[in-house]
């Protein structure tokens, strides 16, 4: 039951990352922005404020 709940964010984090790579927001299917931040470059989504989806980027 445990090796099953860890596949399951696995699964969730790819799904993630792939919506990160085509510039929509994992949570709302919103755009993702580049934005400069106090601490460097993020991607945000472009719903911001409503969704406060962000990902760093370096
Ligand atoms: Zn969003």
């Amino acid at each position: 039951m445990k090796k099953r709940h860890v596949q399951t964010i696995r699964t969730k984090q790819k799904q993630t990352e792939q919506h990160i790579q085509q510039n929509r927001c994992p949570k709302c299917g919103g755009v993702l922005i580049v934005r400069k931040g106090k601490y460097g470059t993020f991607k945000g989504c472009s719903n911001y404020p409503k969704c406060k989806f962000t990902q760093s980027i370096g």
